[in-house]
C-alpha cells in the first residue's frame, strides 16, 4: 500500500477523533484540515496532545504536532514559507510508535533568523523542510535514531549535543552529518 495514502488515512482517523468532524480539505504542501476552517484547540482534549499550552490559537497540524511548533521563533510568521507536510507526516509516524514527547526545538527558520543563530545559509530549514527534535541524553537519542530511520523515512539526519535533526531535503545527500 502507498505508505503515504496510509499515513494520511491514519492522520484523517485522528482528526475525525479530535474533532467528530468529517470533512477535510486538504492545504497544498501543510496537510489536512477539517472543512469548515483551520480550526483552534478548545475542542481537542488535550491530555491527547504532546503540547498542553495556554494558548488556544494553534492550529493541529496531525494528532502530535501543531503548525506552531514549526513556526520561525523570531515571530516574523514565516514569510512565504510552509512546514513540509511530508516531514510532518514522517515526523507524526515516528511519535506514534515512540509514544512519547518529540519536542520540536526548531521547524522553518527565516534568513534573518537562521543567520542570527550561525547557521549557514543553505539549511533545509529555511526551505521548511527540516525539523529539530530535542535531544539530550545518549539512550533518548539511540531510540529516536532507531525510529526515525526504521518508523519514518528519513533518509539524512544531523546529531547535535542537545537535538536530532531531520529533514525531508532530497537535493542534499542521504547520511548522517556531525555538527
Ligand atoms: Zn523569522
Amino acid at each position: 500500500m502507498n505508505l503515504i495514502r496510509w499515513i494520511k488515512n491514519k492522520i484523517r482517523k485522528y482528526l475525525k477523533l479530535l474533532n467528530n468532524v468529517e470533512e477535510f480539505t486538504e492545504v497544498e504542501g501543510v496537510g489536512l484540515f477539517p472543512k469548515e476552517s483551520l480550526r483552534h484547540r478548545d475542542n481537542i482534549n488535550t491530555d491527547e496532545l504532546m503540547t498542553v499550552n495556554d494558548n488556544r490559537n494553534m492550529t493541529q497540524l496531525t494528532k502530535h504536532f501543531t503548525k506552531e511548533e514549526f513556526d520561525c521563533q523570531c515571530k516574523c510568521g514565516n514569510g512565504d514559507v510552509i512546514i513540509s507536510e511530508k516531514l510532518v507526516y514522517e515526523l507524526e509516524t515516528v511519535r506514534e510508535y515512540y509514544g512519547k514527547p518529540m519536542r520540536i526545538t526548531s521547524g522553518i527558520r527565516c534568513l534573518a533568523h537562521n543567520r542570527k543563530i550561525g547557521s549557514r545559509d543553505t539549511s533545509s530549514h529555511i526551505k521548511g523542510l527540516a525539523a529539530d527534535i530535542s535531544c539530550t541524553d545518549m539512550g533518548t537519542r539511540l531510540e529516536l535514531v532507531k525510529r526515525l530511520l526504521r518508523d519514518g523515512e528519513f533518509t539524512r539526519l544531523g546529531i547535535n549535543r542537545d537535538f536530532i535533526h531531520v529533514d525531508v531535503d532530497y537535493d542534499k545527500p542521504k547520511g548522517i552529518f556531525l555538527y
